[in-house]
């Protein structure tokens, strides 16, 4: 049996090459469920995996893909037949062990979750990492007092991945989202998601010589790290937390401990990689109920694998509007 994967060669230390290869079953890393994908997408670290040196991938050649979508072909595990619809995120798949952007996947049982009935294969992955983030972020702003009604719900790098499907979820819960872009030319399909307010990124992305600013902001889902989140760590109301998801802008956090002592404000770390199973199960649940999946399609590219090294590049350079969808079959 043979199936179509994108094959990450290394060339020497500062090169990499990635096309799309035919290879054979006996070429699958070892696991117990064998997946037909269907779907899988490109994410910010999907990028990162197809650059030379990029500290996460160990051993080439590889398949890159963090997530994927797909039915069971075989399975040695009993939670799992063949025919069920399974999707999967994180577990350093697509880093350590070879991922998504393939016909064909082998992996552990435990790194898979079943779709809710509500979840095509091909809407998962509209949602895929970025949207398992961004609910995770909401859920953890909510379990920090978070409620409609308490003020503006910032989210930063709006117009990518978490940050598209974060505005969706907070808008369709009844917040007054503020989204945060640096291309002004996404508003409408920001707005369209349901911010009601859009923030130039110019002005939020320079940290302030004042730690703490106007009380402006009642949460955060933050994409975008670096000096934007130390600048809205000093605006957020007293109490307020900002869930931290990524680093679009920086990794570094040049702020003091001011605002965590005289507004008692929190930050949050969001991690979507190593998440226990149940908390995956209620992720993707809140998804199936909160998202509201019409909006879905305003913000899917679709593409084939052969797309993908191209869309790798642009994503990393911040070019990518929403969520990138890949037809693995097409
Ligand atoms: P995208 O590239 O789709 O979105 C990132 C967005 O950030 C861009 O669209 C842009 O938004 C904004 N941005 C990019 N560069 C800068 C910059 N220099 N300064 C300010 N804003 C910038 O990526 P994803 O949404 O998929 O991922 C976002 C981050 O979240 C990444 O760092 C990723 O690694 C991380 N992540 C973390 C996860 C976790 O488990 N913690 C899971 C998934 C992702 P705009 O054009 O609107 O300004």
């Amino acid at each position: 049996m043979t199936f179509n994967a994108l094959l990450v060669e290394k060339i020497n230390d500062d090169e990499v090459s990635a096309s799309v290869q035919t290879l054979t079953d006996d070429r699958l890393p070892d696991g117990n469920v064998t997946v037909a994908i269907e779907y899988t997408t490109v994410n910010y670290k999907d990028g990162l995996c197809m650059r030379p040196k990029n500290g996460l991938v160990r051993t080439y050649p590889h398949v890159p893909g963090i997530d994927f979508a797909g039915t069971v072909e075989t399975s040695d595990d009993p939670r799992y037949k063949p025919g069920d619809k399974v999707v999967l995120t994180g577990w350093r798949v697509g880093e350590t062990h070879w991922g998504g952007l393939a016909q064909k996947a082998r992996v552990n049982a435990d790194w898979l979750v079943r779709l809710p009935d509500a979840l095509s294969t091909e809407r998962a992955m509209a949602v895929g990492t970025a949207g398992v983030a961004a609910i995770l972020a909401v859920i953890a702003l909510e379990d920090h007092g978070l409620k409609p009604g308490k003020g503006e719900v910032l989210v930063t790098g709006a117009a990518g991945g978490v940050g598209s499907i974060a505005t969706a979820v907070l808008g369709n819960l009844g917040y007054d989202v503020a989204a945060v872009t640096g291309r002004p030319e996404t508003s409408d399909y920001l707005n369209s998601l349901g911010a009601s307010r859009i923030v130039a990124r110019e002005e939020i992305d320079t940290v302030s010589k004042r730690p703490l600013e106007s009380e402006t902001w009642a949460g955060c889902v933050d994409a975008v790290g670096g000096e934007m989140l130390a600048r809205v760590i000093g605006q957020l109301k007293y109490g307020g937390s900002v869930a931290a998801v990524g680093l679009a802008g920086g990794s570094s956090l040049p702020t003091t401990v001011i605002p965590f002592l005289l507004r008692g404000v929190n930050l949050l770390g969001i991690d979507s990689v190593m998440q226990p199973y149940e908390n995956r199960v209620r992720a993707w649940e809140r998804i199936a109920t909160d998202l509201p999946l019409e909006k879905l399609g305003a913000m899917i590219h679709r593409a084939t694998l052969a797309d993908v090294p191209e869309l790798a590049s642009d994503i990393l350079e911040g070019k990518i509007k929403g969520r990138i969808v890949v037809d693995v079959n097409a």
